[in-house]
């Protein structure tokens, strides 16, 4: 396994008097895809947030790539290689597919250059052929499952070591999201890319994932390899529609 890229220790998270988080321990190590399971309300969104700084933890700390960036803005963590894809991918839809993936690199222009990510917008019409056909297209006339391919192709473009994805499957039909989870897959396979997949789709989620969490109001109620969590009784009967 490789190096842990991202550690989170004893954190906690409120929103005004309410607590939701009750101390998260998690790690990720470099190359792996680690889910994020759990009910309605159960704090993933709000664990991503605090991660990627979007959010502001009350007590514990985030580390990524061996840096503290708990309290960090997340404007300034996207620069240290951390993109996040926020539930219902808000994409521009009144900007073209195109516009749209160059939005991710804008951070990146001046060092790396107009060639070097004409080359990496090539590399992602590659692996999603769609937004080729469609770059002229405004974001907003892309299909739920095309919006969420530019939405994961722009977080790629920031060159991330580590992508967060929040709930990618959401509000799309069975086939899509499957097809949505493997591209994460191939993504990993292919790149490298480490990965945190929030999902309420578990069995979809856990079918892509190496390990996973399992979050119940705000604590981390089970943690495990993928297989050691699709084979636990109290997750199939909660999580997993079994008995
Ligand atoms: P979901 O899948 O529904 O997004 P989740 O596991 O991601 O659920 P969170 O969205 O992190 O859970 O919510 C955790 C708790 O915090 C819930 O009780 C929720 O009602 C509450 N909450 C979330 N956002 C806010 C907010 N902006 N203000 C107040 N309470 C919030």
């Amino acid at each position: 396994m490789g190096k842990t890229i991202l550690k989170v220790q004893d954190l906690t998270a409120r929103y005004g008097p309410i607590q939701v988080l009750h101390g998260i321990n998690l790690q990720v190590s470099e190359g792996e895809i680690v889910s994020l399971l759990g009910a309605n309300g159960a704090g993933k969104t709000t664990l991503l947030n605090c991660i990627c700084g979007l959010h502001s933890a009350k007590e514990g700390t985030v580390e990524f790539d061996g840096q503290e960036i708990t309290r960090i803005p997340a404007e300034k963590v996207v620069r240290q290689g951390m993109a996040h894809v926020p539930e219902r991918r808000q994409i521009f839809s009144t900007l073209s597919v195109e516009d749209n993936l160059w939005l991710g690199a804008s951070h990146r222009m001046r060092e790396a250059g107009k060639q070097v990510i004409l080359q990496e917008i090539d590399q992602i019409y590659q692996r999603f052929p769609i937004l080729r056909e469609r770059k002229r297209q405004m974001g907003g006339t892309l299909s739920g499952g095309q919006q969420q391919m530019l939405a994961i192709g722009r977080a790629l473009l920031s060159k991330p070591k580590l992508l967060l994805l929040d709930e990618p499957s959401l509000g799309l039909a069975p086939l899509i999201a499957k097809e949505i989870l493997q591209i994460v897959q191939e993504i990993r396979d292919q790149w490298g890319t480490t990965v945190l997949l929030v999902e309420q789709n578990a069995i979809g989620a856990l079918a892509v994932s190496d390990r996973a969490y399992v979050l119940q109001t705000g604590t981390v109620m089970l943690e495990g390899t993928a297989k050691e969590i699709v084979s636990d009784s109290r997750v199939q009967s909660a999580y997993l529609g079994k008995a």
